[in-house]
Formats: structure tokens, C-alpha cells, sequence
């Protein structure tokens, strides 16, 4: 049996991904703080004879006993509010924390994936975005503690590959969505669907011209699947190139939500990029892989988890896991 370790576990993706490893027949071991995460999203797996959970703090030296096929590094906090709220705990995570799992990947002579992002592009001054682009990131700003993390994590693990010859793959993950996102996490949907579920106003931020282009969960799982199963140790995209404006984004969701509140709008966060969309060439030619739940159906089902989560969920305004974490 294969054995796989998943940083970020208890996150939304790493928990995903979790299910996706149990599901082909891998023991798993999951890994979390959770700092942004929650324990919840694991319940389902705790009995089950291939899992085992283990709390630690990825950016603290990471011990594992015995054997190691593969190593999935998704620990990172990943939305806008969340890495804002905990700069430096981000940054430690994308450098030192990617250090370790680095180095226990070497010593394991386990092949490891490192979970990226388009916020590597910054504000990008390429539309789509293909894996040739260097990016246009303001190292000072306040998105740069995460875009800068991303960045030095893609470099540090090249360095492990060309220098050490360990086997490295590095997936660029574009807005992705789903059941398990935390309701209070800041991002552009579960922000809508929770002011929607609560019947207030929908904040736009900006005059809402910007774009993003949202992938489904499950597409996401697959490109992640065969992009570590693959030879492939460039950056890859993984993202569904159908781009939208956030205020189009906003008037589907009232639509969606068949409710009849206002769209405001608030001011732009600083650095916010204004146009985000996946070229997937490659992943398409070196993987075979395409998106297949489009926008309508996958914000069909993510409504509906959210819809269906306790009513005292909708009004939780802080993440309760932050407050431990202030010394950083
Ligand atoms: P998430 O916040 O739901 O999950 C991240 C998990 O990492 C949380 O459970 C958190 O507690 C854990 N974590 C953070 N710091 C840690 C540390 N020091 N030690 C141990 N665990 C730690 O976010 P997500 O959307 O699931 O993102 C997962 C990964 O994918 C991140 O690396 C993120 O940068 C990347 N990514 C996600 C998206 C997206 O659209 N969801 C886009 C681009 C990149
Ligand atoms: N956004 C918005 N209202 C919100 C939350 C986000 O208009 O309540 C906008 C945000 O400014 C950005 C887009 O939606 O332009 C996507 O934001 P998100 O936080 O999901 O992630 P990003 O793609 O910026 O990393």
C-alpha cells in the first residue's frame, strides 16, 4: 500500500484530497494546525483503518515514522482576509514550511507536489494567464506575504529538484470552489452565499470589472491527481478558463440564491488583481485534463452545502482558531 502524506488537511482542498487518496486505496496521513482549517472537514475519516490525522505546525521541523511514497504540501492560509489577518504565519509557511517538507520529502525519497497559485501573476499584465508568464507581484503590498511565499516555494523546490534530483511537481491552482470552504473565510463565494443565506446586501468590491475564472472542486482533485501521477516537474495551471466580472458573478448568485437583495459596492482591496484567467494548454496536452462541471451546476451544489450547514454557522464573523495563533 501506498502512503501519502497531505499538509493542509483539514483545509479545504486538503481534505478533498484526503477522500480522493482513501478513495484509490492509499493510507493517508493528514496533517494540520488549523490555523484556517477545520476539524470538521475530517470527521467522516476518523475511523477509518488507511487514516491517521497528525496536529502540527508544518513551519516547527515535520517527523514522520516509516515510509513515504508522496507528499502533497497544501498547508498555506488561501484566502485574501485570512493571509491579511496572519501575514507573517503565511509567509513562514510558504518559505520554512515548504523547507521542511522539502527536506523530509529528500529524506523519504518521496515525490512531492507543492500547491501553488495564479497569485503568482499578481495584478497580471498577460490575459490568460499561461505558465510562461513571470508575473507582475508587488513584493510590499499586503497580498505580497502570500503571492512572495508562492514564489520563493516554486523556487525552493526547483532548487530541490536540480540540485538534490528529488522528483517535484508544482500545481497552479486558479479560484477554486466547493463544500468545505469556510463559510467566513473572505473569499468571493462563500462571502456571497453566506450574504445571501442571511438575506443581506452583496458587497462588490470595486466597480465589480474585475474577473476571476472559478473551478470546481472535483476538477481541481482530478488535475492535482494526475499532474503528481504524471513526469511533469515544471509549473502546471489548474483553473476553468470560464472568466466572469464579479458584479455578473454577483447577479447569478442573487439569481441562484432566488432572493431580491441589492448588489453595494465597497472600495477595491489594495492590489487586487483586475483580470484572472487560466490558459490550459498544457494541462490539456501533458495531462489530458479539462474541467467538466461548469459554473451553474458546481455554485448549484456549493449553495446547497452551505444552505444545509447550522443556522449559527451563518453568523460566525471571526475564525476562532486565529486568536491562538496571534504571537505567530
Ligand atoms: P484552507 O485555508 O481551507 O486550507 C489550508 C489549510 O492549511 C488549513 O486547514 C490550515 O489550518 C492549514 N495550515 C495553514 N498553515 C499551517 C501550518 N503552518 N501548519 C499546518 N497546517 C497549516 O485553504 P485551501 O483553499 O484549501 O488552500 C489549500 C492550498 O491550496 C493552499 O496552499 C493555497 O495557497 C492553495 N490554493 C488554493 C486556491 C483555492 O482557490 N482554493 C487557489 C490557489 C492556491
Ligand atoms: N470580492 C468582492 N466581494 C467580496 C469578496 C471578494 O467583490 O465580498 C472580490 C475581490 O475583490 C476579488 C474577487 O472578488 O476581486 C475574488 O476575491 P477572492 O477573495 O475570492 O480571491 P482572489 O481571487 O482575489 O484571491
Amino acid at each position: 500500500m501506498k502512503r501519502v502524506l497531505i499538509t493542509g488537511a483539514a483545509g479545504f482542498l486538503g481534505s478533498h484530497l484526503c477522500d480522493r487518496f482513501i478513495h484509490e486505496g492509499y493510507e493517508v496521513i493528514g496533517m494540520d494546525n488549523y490555523i484556517t482549517g477545520d476539524k470538521r472537514n475530517l470527521e467522516h475519516l476518523e475511523q477509518h483503518p488507511h487514516f491517521e490525522f497528525i496536529e502540527h505546525d508544518v513551519t516547527k521541523f515535520v517527523a514522520i515514522d516509516g515510509p513515504l511514497d508522496y507528499i502533497l504540501h497544501f498547508a498555506s492560509p488561501a484566502s485574501p482576509i485570512d493571509y491579511l489577518k496572519i501575514p507573517i504565519q503565511t509567509l513562514k509557511v510558504g518559505s520554512l514550511g515548504t523547507h521542511n517538507l522539502l527536506g523530509l520529502a529528500k529524506a523519504k525519497k518521496a515525490r512531492i507536489l507543492i500547491a501553488s497559485t495564479s497569485e503568482v501573476y499578481g495584478d497580471p499584465l498577460v490575459h490568460p494567464q499561461s505558465e510562461d508568464y513571470y508575473g507582475n507581484v508587488n513584493t510590499i503590498g499586503p497580498r505580497g506575504v502570500y503571492d512572495e511565499a508562492k514564489r520563493f516555494q516554486e523556487s525552493l523546490t526547483m532548487a530541490y529538484h536540480r540540485f538534490h534530483g528529488l522528483e517535484t511537481r508544482i500545481v497552479r491552482i486558479f479560484n477554486t470552489y466547493g463544500p468545505r470552504m469556510r463559510l467566513n473565510d473572505g473569499r468571493v463565494i462563500p462571502a456571497f452565499m453566506g450574504q445571501a443565506l442571511r438575506g443581506e446586501d452583496l458587497t462588490v468590491f470595486g466597480d465589480g470589472s474585475q474577473t476571476r475564472s472559478f473551478c470546481y472542486v472535483d476538477d481541481q482533485i482530478e488535475g492535482i491527481y494526475r499532474l503528481l501521477l504524471s513526469d511533469y516537474v515544471y509549473p502546471v495551471n489548474i483553473g476553468n478558463p470560464d472568466e466572469i466580472t464579479i458584479n455578473a458573478f454577483a447577479e447569478e448568485i442573487v439569481k441562484l440564491a432566488g432572493t431580491k437583495q441589492k448588489i453595494i459596492y465597497k472600495d477595491l482591496p489594495q492590489n487586487d488583481p483586475l483580470q484572472r484567467q487560466p490558459d490550459i494548454t498544457l494541462a490539456k496536452k501533458i495531462l489530458d485534463w479539462e474541467p467538466k462541471v461548469d459554473r451553474h451546476e458546481g455554485m448549484k451544489r456549493t449553495y446547497a452545502y452551505f444552505k444545509g450547514l447550522p443556522k449559527e454557522e451563518l453568523y460566525k464573523i471571526e475564525h476562532k482558531n486565529f486568536k491562538d495563533h496571534i504571537k505567530q
